[in-house]
Order: C-alpha cells, then sequence, then structure tokens
C-alpha cells in the first residue's frame, strides 16, 4: 500500500494560468448562480417543508418516481461546493447562503434525527420503504459531504451536528443486529461520505457503517430489494421498476466478486471510490483485488477516448464490451468526476501513474466539457459527436452534474501533489504552490508551466534546512521521450510505474527542469469499437480534440476526412479563448452538392479542405454547431 496521501486542496495554491482561470469562474459566476438557481426551482424552499406542499414541479413517471425525491442532495452538493469556494475566498453573503439552509435542515429535522425533506415534506409515513429508488441515503450522504466541507472550512460545527444526528438514527434503523434492518441505498454515495467524516473524526462506528454497507450490498438471501419490494407491493411479484434488474444499482452479487462494471455509471462510480477507500484503510486484499478487476475492466472495454463513462441513456449507464457510440453518448459528466474521484482513491491504494493518466484525462476532457467557458451553462450528456442540436443548457430537471462539476474545479487543487513521510510526489502539473510537510520538515514547492499547453514545467524545492527526501515526478502515459534536470544535470528520466523517482539531499534553491514532449498525435480505436472504424481522434498531452463547425464552416463537420500521413500543425492562438493550442491539418471535404433524393448511384465530388481541431472540453461554447472526435481517416 502507498504510503502517499493527497495534500488538500487548501493548502494548494493554483497560480498557473489554466486552472487558475476555471477556478475564478466558478467562484465568480458558477457558485453564485447556481444558489440563484436552486432558489427559482424551488429547491431551497422545499426545505422548508411548505406545508401544503406545492404541486410537482417534475411530475412522477409511470412507474411513480419523480426527480424532487433528490432535492436534498442539489443543496448538499451546493453547500460543498460552495464551501470549497469560502475556502479561497471568504464570502459573506455566501456563508449567510450555507447559514439558511442550514437553518432549514436543521428545522426541518424529525426528532428522532430523521432528515430528508421529500419524505418529511410528503409523505412521512413511508420513509424508508423504498431504498432501492428513491435515494434516501443518498441524500444523506451529500448532505453528509456538505457538512463536513463546511466544518473544515469554516470551523463551524451545527450542520455536522445535524447530520451526526441523522447518522445516529440511520445506524439504529440499519445494521445486521437484531431489530435492525439489513438495508443499503440503491444509489451509492453515503458510503464515500462517511469515509470522508470518518477520516474527520477518527469515529470507528462511520467506518463500522460504510463497511456494512459495502458487505451488504448484493446479498441474495434474500435481496433487501425484494424485502422492501414486498412489503411496499404486498409481496405480488409486481416489479414496479422500470430497471428491473440489480445490475443497475451494482447490488446484483456481493461487490467482492464483482468483475465486469455493470450499470448506472455515476452509482458504479461513488461504490468503486468508497470500496478503494476501504481497501486502504481494512487492508483489505480482496476488495483492492476487487477494485483492480474492475478498474482493468473499465480502461479495456468501456471508456471512451475522452473518460466519458456509460454509453446509453436507458440506464445512464454501461452496456456491454466496446459498446461506445458517439453522437448518442450519455457520458454524463457526473460520472466522468466520479471517476476522477475513483481514481485518485486508487493513486493512494497505488502509486501507480495509471490512475494518474485516468484523473488527468477525466479532468481536462470527460469533466471539463461539462462546464461552459462562461461558468453558466452546462452539459449532461457529454457526446462525442454532434448534429448541432445538443446545446448547453443553464439548468436541468436533475441538476446533479452542475454541482458535480463545481465542487470539483473549487477543489482541484487536491489532486495536484501527495505526500508522505519521506517525498511528495506530482501527479499533475499546471502551475502550483504550496508548503508541505515531509519527515517533519517544512518544503515550499513552486510548480511553474503552462500546461496543458506547453509541457515544459519547472518545480522549485525549498527545505528549511538541507534534507533528503524523494521528489517523484509523474511521466504521463501519452509522453515519449521526457527529460529531467536537476540544477542543471541531467537525472536519468526512468520511470517506475508512471514515475521518476529523484532521490538526493534538497537544499534551498534547488530547481528540477521537466520537459514533456507534447506532439500531436493520432489515436485509433481497438476494432470491436465499430462506431470508430476507419475513424481517427487527434490528441497532445492530456487534450483529446474535436472539430467543429464554427472553425470548419461550409457545413457540417462530418463531411469532413482527415489526411493518414499528414502533419498535424500546432498553433497557439491567443486570440481564441484567452489563449489556446489548435491543431490544423489537410482533410478533403464532400461537396454536399445538389441532391434530388435520398439515395444516388454516383458519389459525391470531394476537393481539399483544411481542418481545424480545438479541445473538446471547449466545444459548444459559441453557438450551436456540428461536432466530432473521431475523424473519417482517408488514405
Ligand atoms: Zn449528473
Amino acid at each position: 500500500m502507498s504510503r502517499y496521501a493527497p495534500v488538500p486542496f487548501p493548502n494548494v495554491r493554483l497560480e498557473g494560468k489554466f486552472w487558475h482561470e476555471r477556478l475564478e469562474t466558478v467562484l465568480d459566476r458558477t457558485v453564485p448562480s447556481q444558489h440563484k438557481k436552486l432558489g427559482e426551482y424551488g429547491i431551497l424552499d422545499s426545505l422548508k417543508l411548505p406545508n401544503p406542499p406545492p404541486p410537482l414541479r417534475f411530475p412522477r413517471h409511470g412507474n411513480g418516481f419523480t426527480v424532487q425525491v433528490f432535492w436534498d442532495s442539489d443543496v448538499g452538493k451546493w453547500i460543498e461546493a460552495a464551501s470549497y469556494a469560502l475556502a479561497h475566498r471568504r464570502d459573506a453573503d455566501i456563508e449567510a447562503k450555507i447559514e439558511a439552509a442550514v437553518d432549514d435542515l436543521e428545522k426541518a429535522q424529525a426528532p428522532d434525527g430523521y432528515l430528508n425533506c421529500w419524505y418529511l415534506g410528503r409523505e412521512p409515513e413511508n420513509r424508508w420503504t423504498n431504498l432501492r429508488d428513491n435515494h434516501e441515503m443518498y441524500n444523506a450522504g451529500h448532505l453528509l459531504e456538505g457538512a463536513v466541507a463546511y466544518f473544515q472550512v469554516t470551523g463551524r460545527r451545527r450542520f455536522l451536528d445535524v447530520m451526526e444526528r441523522y447518522l445516529d438514527h440511520i445506524y439504529a434503523t440499519f445494521g445486521t443486529e437484531a431489530g435492525k434492518r439489513r438495508g443499503y441505498d440503491g444509489h451509492e454515495e453515503i458510503e464515500l461520505a462517511l469515509m470522508k467524516l470518518y477520516y474527520l473524526t477518527g469515529e470507528r462506528k462511520h467506518l463500522d457503517f460504510a463497511t456494512y454497507m459495502i458487505n451488504e450490498r448484493g446479498r441474495t438471501d434474500p435481496h433487501y430489494f425484494d424485502i422492501e419490494r414486498e412489503a411496499r407491493e404486498g409481496g405480488d411479484g409486481k416489479q414496479r421498476y422500470v430497471f428491473a434488474n440489480y445490475e443497475y444499482s451494482q447490488s446484483h452479487k456481493p461487490v467482492r466478486e464483482q468483475e465486469k462494471v455493470v450499470g448506472h455509471a455515476v452509482r458504479a462510480m461513488y461504490l468503486y471510490t468508497a470500496m478503494a477507500d476501504l481497501a486502504a484503510e481494512l487492508n483489505d486484499p480482496a476488495l483492492k483485488r476487487a477494485c483492480e478487476v474492475l478498474w482493468d475492466d473499465v480502461m479495456e472495454t468501456k471508456m471512451y477516448v475522452t473518460a466519458g463513462l456509460g454509453p446509453s441513456a436507458h440506464n445512464e449507464g454501461f452496456t456491454h464490451d466496446f459498446d461506445l457510440p458517439n453522437q448518442t453518448a450519455y457520458a454524463e459528466t457526473c460520472a466522468s468526476v466520479a471517476l476522477i474521484f475513483w481514481a485518485q482513491r486508487m493513486l493512494h491504494l497505488d502509486l501507480d501513474g495509471k490512475y494518474a493518466d485516468i484523473l488527468e484525462l477525466a479532468m481536462f476532457n470527460g469533466a471539463l466539457s461539462g462546464l461552459s467557458r462562461d461558468g453558466e451553462h452546462y452539459f449532461y450528456a457529454n457526446p462525442l459527436e454532434s448534429d448541432g442540436t445538443p446545446t448547453r443548457w443553464d439548468w436541468h430537471t436533475c441538476p446533479c452534474c452542475t454541482m458535480n462539476v463545481s465542487r470539483l474545479v473549487a477543489s482541484v487543487g487536491g489532486y495536484f501533489i501527495s505526500t508522505s513521510n519521506d517525498g511528495v510526489a506530482f501527479h499533475l502539473y499546471g502551475g502550483i504552490g504550496s508548503t508541505v510537510e515531509i519527515g517533519g520538515q517544512k518544503v515550499a514547492l513552486k510548480e511553474v508551466s503552462n500546461y496543458p499547453w506547453s509541457g515544459d514545467i519547472r518545480i522549485s524545492v525549498d527545505p528549511e534546512t538541507p534534507a533528503a527526501f524523494d521528489v517523484k515526478l509523474r511521466i504521463p502515459d501519452w509522453c515519449h521521450g521526457a527529460s529531467v534536470s536537476v540544477n542543471g544535470q541531467k537525472v536519468e528520466a526512468k520511470a517506475d510505474k508512471g514515475y521518476v523517482t529523484i532521490n538526493r539531499t534538497w537544499a534551498k534553491g534547488d530547481t528540477i527542469a521537466l520537459d514533456l514532449p507534447m506532439p500531436a498525435e493520432r489515436l485509433y480505436s481497438h476494432p470491436g469499437v465499430i462506431m470508430n472504424a476507419g475513424r481517427v481522434a487527434l490528441k497532445r498531452g492530456p487534450l483529446v480534440y474535436c472539430v467543429e463547425e464554427v472553425d470548419n464552416p461550409g457545413g457540417r463537420v462530418q463531411r469532413l476526412k482527415i489526411k493518414r500521413d499528414a502533419a498535424l500543425e500546432v498553433k497557439t492562438e491567443a486570440g481564441l479563448f484567452d489563449g489556446v493550442v489548435t491543431l490544423k491539418a489537410p482533410a478533403t471535404a464532400i461537396d454536399e452538392g445538389e441532391w434530388s433524393g435520398l439515395y444516388r448511384t454516383t458519389p459525391p465530388a470531394e476537393r481539399e479542405a483544411n481542418l481545424t481541431a480545438i479541445p473538446y472540453y471547449l466545444w459548444a461554447n459559441r453557438g450551436q454547431g456540428s461536432m466530432v472526435v473521431w475523424i473519417p481517416e482517408v488514405v
């Protein structure tokens, strides 16, 4: 097990242009505008338990379900994101808004500690009757993450006290002891939240309950969701459930026996995050092994090149191996954000750069594409091809992705470096400063770069007094020919499990130069991904590129074919999105010309053309238009 632990984001200053700009946008625009939307959509008012409750804003589906059951989670996630924002800049207005929501939650809490505003406000007699579908513990998990974050940033305990009372109620209701129900939630989330609370408080009961839920999931003699369904529906065997399988909630078999990634993608990622946390905390090799097997299954057969996850809108999740359609890709923003959580846990379970590679890929592509340049528009699904129809929206009937991306960006500094008693590991680059403690010694670190646009990286290492320790530098999987020097002296840049380790006695003023060559490259898919046959994707460094109509006028970009052997021109464009690198290549363009019917026997004419690609995360920020990631190739 790795001895490295992440340096928390409040201790990491984001000084590089790329993340500084995203962070400022989230602080200035995203977090405040999200609160406004929570108000406009009635979500904040729902905490007040209006009596009588107002009509449903989102009607029930045929199976009786409405997204309103998880409004508490949206409040919890906003409080978490807003708390992270406060860690960067205290803001009395934001704090007052959090306090107002906590007031309402405290007032709503039942005398026995129960706290779910949907059930308290609309059907108090039905609480804990449908864990499979109705997200009670999922909501509790997100509220708990918000309470932990708010306490960590402000030192105010009131929200945490409310949540601890609620947890005591949950612990008294569920468990393996006589008289308790052996339930767990259909939507995983509370497990990873409990681990955060355990790390904060050190109280064993939180670890024990997270362990109970992980162990209980998928037990089938009988299955808990069957027990509660029979209690609800009189045991007539009816399955009023659109997803009539337990793979959907990863409860089809005990988690240590699971080898294939199945079901709802966000649920799966939250589960695996908690499993990795527990594997480390309990030193449980079977759980670690399950995480590794599931990781390999995702990587080898189920992940989009953008680190998007879950091709299907039907189950918001996984289907069969190599099923990665582009235009209909669901690839929910939340799933890529949650993949980042899982990757970070795996990285600290076993310091292997393959986890940081995916963490970085998801961050720069599948997750960041969910947030617009202006910080106030979003994608829920992140397709890899568009006919121009999808547009970013300013809110969603299910706003889960909005606050997932804001809480990620507001805490992104926490993914950059880790420390142990004998070293520091750099996982991501992009311009940070931090003072860390290594073996009892304070060490100031400063990493300067224009990453992800350039792989030219300088790191200064300044211990208070000279000290020997490891500096580990991640060499990304996409990089070939990395070079490293210390104080101008070249050192061997041979990576072991993705990291070059420099062990020496460091002294004030020591500097490392890390050069990561970052050529533009072509990527091809495994032939099993039939959608990508004859197509190529472009990538430079951690960024996946796409071809968008606004840069390639003259019709839908699907008409363009890139030439296989043509050089890719790497061009810095200072005037585009405040400075980005585009890729340009010779192409041919199908002349759509005159058509009199749907089919004809003569092929369309083709002409020479040029193609411009931009980073995928930036697509759909300049109006509607077609887009492709996988570009048809002409030999
Ligand atoms: Zn989402």
